[in-house]
């Protein structure tokens, strides 16, 4: 089933839900997987920690890498990245 953004917020909010997820190592899916490895090493192309702040929309924004130029929409409270 796939969890809408009221419920990723209600989750985000959860103090409970957030303690499973602290022990839960597994990434719940490709754009979390890929949330973390951005937030840990970068820019998944070239590996720079630079990111330039683009249109931000409620709890999603756009960035981009200031080295390579590869494009991301990021949700930090929803641990949810994709390119774009
Ligand atoms: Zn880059």
């Amino acid at each position: 089933m796939k969890q809408t953004i009221l419920d990723a917020v209600k989750d985000y909010f959860s103090p409970v839900s957030n303690l499973f997820k602290a022990k839960s190592a597994k990434p719940k899916d490709a754009n979390e997987a890929m949330f973390i490895q951005i937030r840990d090493n970068g820019c998944l192309d070239c590996g720079s920690h630079d990111f330039l702040e683009g249109p931000t929309a409620s709890i999603a924004m756009n960035i981009k890498c200031a080295n390579c130029g590869s494009k991301y929409n990021i949700a930090p409270m929803m641990q949810f990245a994709e390119r774009i």
